[in-house]
């Protein structure tokens, strides 16, 4: 483990073969967090030596999840493809000092090596053929094959799974360069955390076995390892493997189904992780309270409703200049419209079912007249609540007092003189008033839109 003063460094290693999923926008948050909570550092390493399989798209949609997500790495990104000079460097090193050992076995012996294994119900394994060599020709094509340890047992104390040990005669000779002059993964991953100084390697459990191949690697080269912690992957609700339709969604999809990037963090950070019952939290608190220890060993499970839930919550306590900045864009608003939507959204963000009703409850305040009612709006103008709008209007046009308290004193007397009740006028004067209906009373509408523009709007309809 690293000493107290030893600075945390984490890092997100994505192989940008595809876009940034539920799974990888996890891990990366994990990483961002534990980073944050020690005030290390979190970097970011694109793992982009299969040339044939990562593409740029792939490498844009990482960064702009990330960057939609607010996990912004704190040093340019490293592409692993450009340290492939170091990592053959390495393999030189290993070959120099005996750590590794060159294979000229065919891809033909290898296959008959294999068969042979099989048919004896011996485990496949490589079996050493050219380790017991002194030296092997020049000009044959060859591979590099790590020299791996081949008695005793290689223990990794993993943060989230606890000790895991194998028995290193389990293990054989990882190659480590192709035939083509390729590193291979688990090489290239030792040498870059190495290089980069990463301390804490936070990732899915499914490079459980990678790590005690990285671990041997790490301890040939007499280089520390970094602390490992494994976090088991995402379920579907029903806790079979995520199915297609979520576990295989970018994270720019969630965005555009409304998901506020603070929700989508809170929601993130609770799959596999948690701090008592806390369920809806802040990123500061998330910060604050991270902890790899509170890292569950069980499969989190993905749940849309709960997903749903958790942005509906933050969207109803969100920022209201982060939430302007939304809606904003959504209705094309020019900025001068940014005060009228300012006096709206905190009553309005509080009814928000989602961003996209939320942007929907706030499209009345910039309607042009004639307001357009739709179907609905239009069968609820019966003859006998249109009596009543008439009869308030007039009242409603000497209203000088076109505050809260004013327009409610207005109704509560206009209601008690006239011996009506608000179901009787107040919902058809909302529907006039936004065309569609709102979640908000008339009262509040009144307020939102003025005098001028309420008292408008009536008369639009009223005079027809
Ligand atoms: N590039 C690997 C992946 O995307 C992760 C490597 C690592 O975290 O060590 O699965």
């Amino acid at each position: 483990m690293t000493s107290s003063e030893t600075k945390i460094i984490t890092r997100f290693a994505p192989s940008p073969t595809g876009f940034l999923h539920i799974g990888g926008a996890r891990t990366a948050l994990f990483s961002w967090a534990f980073a944050r909570k020690h005030q290390g550092l979190f970097l970011l390493r694109i793992e982009d030596t299969d040339r044939e399989r990562s593409t740029d798209d792939a490498i844009q949609a990482i960064l702009d999840g990330l960057d939609w997500l607010d996990l912004t790495p704190d040093a340019p990104p490293v592409y692993q493809h450009q340290n492939i000079e170091r990592h053959r460097e390495i393999i030189d090193q290993m070959l120099a000092e005996g750590l590794a050992y060159k294979c000229t076995c065919t891809k033909e012996a290898l296959d008959k090596m294999r068969e042979k294994a099989k048919a004896e119900g011996k485990p496949i394994r490589y079996d050493g053929t050219c380790r017991n060599k002194e030296s092997v020709p020049d000009d044959l094509p060859f591979t590099v094959r790590f020299k791996a340890p081949q008695e005793g047992t290689t223990v990794l104390g993993d943060l989230v799974q606890g000790e895991v040990s194998i028995e290193n005669n389990q293990l054989d000779d990882l190659i480590l360069l192709r035939s083509d002059g390729t590193p291979t993964y688990n090489l290239s991953v030792v040498v870059d955390d190495h290089d980069m100084g990463i301390t804490h390697v936070i990732r899915g459990d499914d490079h459980l076995t990678n790590a005690v191949r990285q671990s041997q690697i790490f301890d040939a080269l007499s280089w520390s390892r970094p602390a490992y912690a494994h976090i088991p992957l995402i379920h579907g609700a029903d806790g079979a493997k995520l199915s297609k339709r979520y576990g295989a969604l970018s994270v720019e999809a969630y965005k555009d189904m409304g998901f506020l990037p603070e929700a989508m963090r809170n929601y993130l950070a609770r799959l596999g992780w948690s701090h008592g019952d806390d369920e809806l939290f802040s990123t500061a608190d998330l910060i604050n309270w991270f902890d790899i220890a509170a890292i569950g060993k069980s499969p989190a499970r993905l749940d849309m409703e709960k997903m749903q839930a958790t942005n509906i919550h933050h969207i109803q306590h969100g920022d209201e200049d982060v939430l302007a900045d939304y809606v904003m864009e959504q209705l094309s608003l020019s900025p001068e419209n940014k005060t009228k939507l300012m006096t709206a959204l905190p009553m309005i963000k509080k009814t928000a079912k989602s961003l996209d009703n939320l942007v929907e409850n706030l499209r009345f305040l910039f309607l042009t007249r004639p307001v357009k009612l739709n179907d609905k709006a239009l069968e609820s103008l019966t003859d006998d609540k249109m009596a009543n709008v008439r009869k308030v209007f007039p009242a409603l046009q000497k209203l000088d007092a076109w505050d809260a308290d004013g327009i409610a004193n207005f109704f509560g007397k206009f209601m008690e003189e006239n011996d009506l009740k608000l179901g009787q006028f107040g919902p058809v004067m909302r529907n006039i008033l936004t065309g569609t209906g709102s979640p908000l009373g008339v009262y509040d509408l009144l307020l939102l839109l003025g005098k001028e523009e309420s008292l408008a709007r009536l008369d639009d309809i009223l005079a027809n």
